[in-house]
């Protein structure tokens, strides 16, 4: 049975299943946010790293559990950084991925600098970290594409375009994606800093 719990405050399924594997090898059980009836707050604030910390707050409040919150998007630099932190609601409040990335594409028709990153602000909370907060940051670069290749993933996987692998991220399997994403990189930096302070 696995005796340590981390709660991971997000209600975005893929997010949810990405995190639960990178905590496979370890003895610790993660639930989601959904899992335990909890609210998710508002994100209102004006960085990745602010709306991690609120989300991460929040669910700590609720649930006085340690915590994980993920705080992701993605920066165009045509966009001047759109969709950035409104990656999620790019096309509206209630936008699915695919009207988000209709979205893009028809933004970037007329646009040459394809360049692009993921962000991905982690924060772990705890009851002995709740007044400091272990952060870790991380970005994934690759370049838009003008037209959706593959069917793995979510959000704007299909349109995000790896050249060294020549493939979109929604080409990846979800271990190759995991080994190099935005998250990727962030949960191992965590997960690193979780086993030198023997929180996991
Ligand atoms: P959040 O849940 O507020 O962090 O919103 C993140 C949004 O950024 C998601 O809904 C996606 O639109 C986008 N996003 C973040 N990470 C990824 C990824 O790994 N692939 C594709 N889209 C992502």
């Amino acid at each position: 049975m696995k005796t340590k719990k981390i709660i991971i405050a997000s209600n975005n399924q893929g997010k949810v299943r990405e995190i639960k594997n990178y905590f496979e090898p370890f003895n610790i059980s993660i639930s989601s946010q959904r899992e335990l009836n909890i609210k998710s707050i508002p994100e209102t604030g004006k960085s990745f790293l602010s709306n991690a910390l609120l989300k991460a707050n929040h669910l700590f409040s609720y649930a006085h559990l340690p915590v994980i919150a993920d705080d992701s998007g993605l920066v165009v630099e045509a966009l001047n950084g759109e969709p950035g932190i409104y990656s999620a609601r790019f096309a509206g409040e209630e936008a699915t991925d695919e009207e988000n990335v209709n979205l893009l594409i028809e933004k970037m028709q007329d646009k040459t600098n394809r360049t692009a990153h993921f962000h991905c602000s982690l924060v772990y909370v705890s009851e002995n970290y709740i007044n400091n907060p272990i952060i870790v940051e991380s970005k994934w670069r690759g370049v838009i594409s003008n037209k959706k290749v593959g069917n793995y993933g979510f959000g704007y996987d299909p349109v995000f375009f790896l050249p060294n692998f020549n493939k979109t991220a929604a080409e990846l399997s979800s271990k190759e994606k995991n080994k190099i994403s935005h998250r990727g990189q962030a949960m191992e930096l965590l997960i690193n800093k979780l086993q030198s302070n023997k929180l996991i």
